[in-house]
């Protein structure tokens, strides 16, 4: 036997092998050692017949999916190695053989899984320079495919944040060929599978036709895309490795490309904290975590898709907006269609689990109870207007799937499917007939009890079951005097003896052949229910894909509704304009009617804002809140703001706080300068950007060179862009460049102290404060006034760095300054015809006074 383990283990060197020994997994040498540790279980040892003994640990079968999990969450990779025939019919030891390889990537224990995200593996490869990307969602069976040219490959780190893959295969030719990228995957948690096998192109789409059961690939629009097809290749094989069954529910391949969405990198997703914050990497505090009202599962996994995939395609942006207005117009039916929704269980999972052969009567009759509450909600759908009439044309309820279970199988079935209890009266005549014969026998015993009482006189007789006797009839000892003579004795207790007789035996044989049986025929009846569904997969999928996306749309119009946000112009101007608008975080956070609305406009004499004010005045605030209504608006939501108009950007990039990146070793200002050159190789004039504090983590002079010559840059990409400063030098690039504009974050000093007003006004500031911030930070009065005296002595030093600033390249017009000057005042005062007015904020209203 420990030879066989060896041969089956040296073919999975590196996971786990649970080897199945009668009712338990056993692990043996290193295997055992480790998962011992990582598992707190026992570590014993056995006679390997070599001079050592081995060491050993072991989980009993019925609870291993529990440690399984634990393992493969914690990076691991997991053998599970059966015996495939049953014990003593072949010669010598049993055949065992490894059923199923569980990986992070590939794990089907839904239990394990965040419901409202994707589990992703992905496999990336190479061809001719292009990379190719594919993603599969195991249990979903969700698989995408994309590529990008050799010059275009910096989109695939965006991608992989995204995504956030759980496992990235990828061959051993490429770890080779990209053995500096491969590390820094590593460093970044992602936990690299090398597959056994490459593919040549011709192999891989023999093998994807094969799987899809397609002559050509032509229809998934990936055809002409070898890199792409290489890495649907290497997943789907690596998929079809470890699950090893047929994966009916991966059933289409859906191509797309990054172009069709705004690029995001991975520095500004963090960032932005869409899905998840900086600090904690949770989802509460992010912008998902405000916007995500959805109902269900699959409803969650889209939004997520939804928000970090942002359209820039204008009339992909209408149609949401279309049913997100509808939705939002209609209280009622979008109450009642939430409501409905919420009986809806994981259908996309479901069908997962149903592919996988791991569904039990209870996910069917899931599956059932969720396809009825579809119909009720098509019917409110189509009492609605034109757009919710179409909403309900995204989903067929499959109402047929629904009533096929609810008449084979029971309300209420148990857990595991080979115990019978499962299939409703009326469904099949021989499961009818066997209770028919089981339930008689019941009868029959107790019958029988009740003769035998009488015919020896003993009434305390009473017939009993056990599972190594079966049915027997006990006496207590003071009766023993009565036993007749045809009872055989079986088992002598402490206060009685039990017995048998051949009518007893012979009617166990019949009930128990019965019992048997039934759950026999039960547990086939239902595999062929699970099958007949599994036929029907796709349709069912595409349902779940409706439920989704009307959930989606409803989260959108709830928090439209809750959040009173409006509805954004979007259009393909060059211009965005935003009015009264708020962040959505902070504005949760800091509670209703606290938050100061501000307004925003950057078109093309306003290209560049720059923004100064001391810590703690907003200006992160007020630059993220830009950011995040511009990609609420693509990705088709309504926006925090009383009113605005969006042209549609390409790209966000941003450059905010400072964080050390410790996984690959870099400072604070080596991480800057590399995002920030990132920003400058790849912003384009339709690009947005928010820079926040570019050039702090250097030297005074040496940091200020840096934000003016990276403004000046910015300023001639054309992008539109919000550059926050606490070099207040900068603020004379508004008088010599076109389209620099100053801003600050007003505060009100009073007395000696700094009142927060959270409102941005046109002008620079030339003073920072930063005294005043510390002080409320809690810094010693010691401290405080002695940095006041230095302070003092470094002014009258007069230390003049503008001379040490170098020369500006463009000039302005004196002509132009005077316009943009005044069009900024009049934008914030008014007088512009078609402009509005900006709310103004009376100090009064601000919560932040400095005690
Ligand atoms: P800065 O970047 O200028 O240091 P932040 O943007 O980080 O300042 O803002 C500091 C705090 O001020 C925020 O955490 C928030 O609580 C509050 N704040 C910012 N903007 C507003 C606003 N418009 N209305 C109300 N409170 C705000």
């Amino acid at each position: 036997m420990m030879r066989q383990y060896q041969s089956i283990k040296e073919q999975y060197p590196d996971a786990f092998l649970f080897f199945r020994l009668g009712d338990f997994y056993e692990m043996f040498g290193e295997d055992a050692i480790v998962a011992s540790r990582e598992l707190e279980i026992t570590l014993t040892a056995r006679d390997g017949g070599m001079e050592e003994r081995i060491p050993m640990c072991g989980v009993p079968y019925h609870a291993a999916e529990g440690y399984i999990s634990r393992l493969v969450s914690k990076g691991f990779k997991v053998a599970i190695c059966e015996q495939v025939e049953e014990a003593g019919k072949g010669k010598g030891i049993v055949k065992r053989e490894v059923v199923r390889l569980v990986t992070p990537g590939t794990i089907t224990d839904a239990t394990t899984l965040e419901d409202k995200t994707n589990n992703f593996l992905v496999a990336l490869a190479r061809n001719q320079g292009d990379w190719g990307l594919s993603a599969i969602d195991v249990l979903t069976g969700d698989f995408y495919v994309t590529y990008w040219p050799e010059k275009e490959s910096i989109g695939l780190q965006g991608e992989l944040a995204r995504l956030s893959p759980k496992e990235i295969v990828i061959t051993t030719q490429l770890a080779e060929q990209e053995p500096t990228l491969t590390k820094e995957w590593t460093a970044q948690g992602f936990i690299i599978t090398l597959a056994k096998e490459s593919f040549s192109l011709e192999q891989a789409r023999k093998l994807l036709k094969k799987h899809f059961g397609v002559s050509s690939l032509e229809a998934y629009g990936c055809a002409q895309w070898p890199a792409g097809l290489l890495s649907a290749a290497v997943a789907l094989h690596y998929v079809q490795e470890t699950q090893k069954t047929t994966l009916q529910h991966i059933s289409a391949l859906q191509s797309y490309s990054t172009e069709q969405f705004m690029r995001l990198d991975t520095a500004t997703r963090r960032n932005l904290e869409l899905t998840q914050t900086m600090r904690d990497g949770v989802k509460k505090g992010s912008l998902l975590g405000v916007i995500d009202k959805t109902v269900t599962a699959m409803g969650g996994r889209l939004l997520k898709r939804w928000l970090e995939q942002p359209l820039i395609k204008l009339s992909e942006i209408k149609e949401r907006q279309k049913y997100i207005k509808a939705l939002v117009d209609d209280g009622l039916i979008r109450e009642s269609v939430r409501e409905a929704l919420k009986s809806v269980y994981d259908l996309e999972r479901l069908c997962g689990k149903i592919s996988y052969g791991s569904a039990n009567g209870r996910d069917l009759i899931a599956l059932a109870s969720s396809l009825e509450a579809l119909p009720p909600v098509l019917k409110q759908l189509q009492e609605g207007e034109a757009a919710l009439q179409e909403l309900a044309k995204l989903i067929d309820p499959q109402v047929e799937i629904a009533t096929e279970i609810r008449q084979a199988l029971l309300d209420d079935p148990p857990f595991s499917i080979r115990e019978g209890a499962l299939i409703r009266t009326g469904y099949h005549e021989d499961v009818d007939e066997l209770h028919n014969i089981a339930g008689t026998g019941k009868e029959w015993l107790t019958h029988l009890e009740r003769r035998e009482r009488e015919r020896t006189g003993i009434k305390s007789l009473k017939i009993g079951y056990n599972k190594v006797f079966g049915y027997y009839i006990e006496v207590t000892r003071s009766n023993l005097a009565h036993v007749p003579d045809d009872y055989i004795r079986k088992q002598t207790l402490s206060n009685g003896e039990r017995y048998i007789t051949k009518e007893l035996k012979e009617y166990e044989d019949k009930i128990i052949g019965a019992e048997d049986k039934l759950i026999q025929l039960e547990y086939s009846l239902f595999i062929d229910l699970r099958e007949a569904i599994e036929k029907k997969l796709p349709q069912l999928q595409q349902t779940a894909k409706g439920v989704a996306q009307l959930d989606t749309l409803l989260s959108l119009a709830q928090i439209a509704v809750e959040g009173a946000y409006t509805c954004p112009e979007v259009n393909n101007s060059d211009q965005i304009e935003i009015y009264g608008g708020r962040h959505p975080v902070v504005e949760e956070h800091v509670g209703p009617g606290v938050f100061v609305p501000n307004d925003t406009l950057l078109d093309q004499q306003q290209r560049l804002l720059l923004i100064t004010g001391p810590n703690m005045a907003g200006k992160s605030t007020y630059m993220r809140q830009v950011a995040l209504i511009v990609l609420m608006a693509q990705i088709g939501s309504f926006v925090p703001a009383s009113a605005c108009s969006i042209g549609v950007v390409d790209r966000i990039f941003t450059r905010v706080g400072a964080s050390d990146d410790l996984a690959t070793g870099q400072s604070t200002f080596m991480v800057e300068m590399t995002e920030v050159a990132h920003i400058l190789h790849h912003a384009t004039d339709q690009s947005l950007i928010i820079l926040d504090e570019v050039g702090r983590g250097t030297s005074t002079f040496d940091g200020m060179a840096i934000a003016w010559s990276v403004a000046e840059a910015i300023q001639q990409r054309q992008s539109k862009a919000l550059f926050a400063t606490h070099y207040h030098e900068l603020v004379q690039l508004e008088k010599t460049l076109s389209g620099i504009c100053c801003y600050n974050i007003a505060i009100d000093e009073v007395g000696d102290e700094i009142v927060f007003l959270h409102q941005i006004r046109p002008g620079g500031v030339d003073k920072s404060y930063g005294i005043q911030v510390a002080r409320l930070a809690g810094l010693p009065d010691e401290v405080i006034n002695r940095a006041r005296e230095i302070l003092a002595t470094l002014e009258q030093e007069g230390i003049d760095k503008e001379e040490t600033l170098p020369v500006v390249r463009e000039e302005k017009s004196k002509e132009k300054a005077q316009v943009t000057e005044q069009e900024q005042l009049a934008l914030f005062y008014g007088t512009l015809p078609e402009r509005k007015v900006v709310p103004s904020v009376d100090s009064t209203v601000n919560k932040m006074v400095t005690e």
